[in-house]
């Protein structure tokens, strides 16, 4: 196999930062992630900006397919001749945040992995993607920042417990697996980073009524960080039907006292409130 600093030498690439590229170099970390991955020959894999290819090649003999998406038409074509020799192998110029995973899971009938090294720009938006693709997706395994793995897997009451980690947790079982230093990459990046695993779960966590309101309320709740729950649901546009004591009977029935901050409710409270505040919108509409 040709090592990543061959592929980087051969083709002199210059890295593109706007893109948030920046390559593995390191075999070790590049075996971890692809055994991390647990793929087989029944897998129809997905990977978020192949770069080059190093971390393909280390999947591809293990595949069924694997489409490999990237950005950089530059990079398309190196992904072309590096990855001729896998029959499984098929690239997708383009967006990652563009692509269809629920058309592609139809297309193949199957439910797909999900694996990358992550342009760190794009980390967010690439979570809220496969959230929204994920009836269509097994499971991940990704590269991200440090400090965006350690918030995905945040409990409650931490600072770094957000909107991403409460709709996360609600619809994923998570892990983060292990560190990579930034010397495992060229060029190397300002800050760490970490690979998160996680398997998406056939139905959510909790019983949802609404999850269109499950997704509102955690928003709204997370809107103000510093304020009381209840104050943040009162400004909330999504419950304007509803009185401030509605809002108080379904926190009381859930439990929650509405001086509480929303960094401190725990996913399934978040559920339950959803679930009351449904109701109370329900007998209102
Ligand atoms: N997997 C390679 C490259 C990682 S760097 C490796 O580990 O070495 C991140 C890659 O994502 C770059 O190749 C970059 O061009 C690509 N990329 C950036 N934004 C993208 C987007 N929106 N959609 C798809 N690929 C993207």
């Amino acid at each position: 196999m040709t090592t990543p600093g061959e592929i980087l030498h051969r083709y002199r690439i210059r890295p593109d930062k706007r893109r948030g590229q920046s390559f593995l170099t390191d075999l070790n970390t590049l075996h971890k992630i692809a055994a991390a991955g647990k793929i087989t020959p029944e897998d129809v894999v997905v990977e978020i900006g192949a770069g080059f290819g190093v971390l393909t090649q280390n999947i591809a003999p293990c595949a069924g397919r694997l489409i490999a998406v990237e950005i950089d038409i530059r990079l398309v074509e190196i992904l072309r001749k590096e990855l001729a020799q896998f029959d499984c192998v098929e690239i997708f110029p383009g967006d990652i945040l563009k692509f269809d995973f629920t058309y592609i899971s139809k297309q193949y009938k199957a439910k797909l992995k999900v694996v990358g090294n992550v342009p760190y720009h794009i980390s967010s938006p690439v979570v809220f993607h496969l959230l929204a693709h994920r009836s269509a997706i097994r499971d991940f395994t990704l590269m991200l920042q440090k400090e965006v793995v350690e918030r995905l897997v945040s409990p409650p009451g931490c600072k770094s417990y957000g909107v991403p980690s409460v709709l996360l947790q609600m619809y994923a079982d998570l892990k983060k697996l292990f560190d990579v230093s930034p010397g495992c990459f060229y060029p190397p990046p300002k800050v760490s980073s970490s690979v998160l695993r996680g398997e998406f779960l056939d139905a959510p966590r909790f019983a949802l009524e609404d999850e269109m309101l499950f997704n509102r309320l955690v928003r709204a709740s997370f809107a103000q960080r510093r304020k009381m729950l209840a104050n943040n649901l009162k400004q909330a546009a999504f419950l304007k039907a509803l009185s401030e004591e509605d809002i108080k009977f379904a926190l009381d029935q859930a439990g929650i006292d509405g001086k509480r901050r929303g960094e401190t409710l725990s996913v399934e409270e978040f559920g339950a409130l959803s679930n009351l505040l449904k109701n109370q919108l329900t007998n209102r509409g």
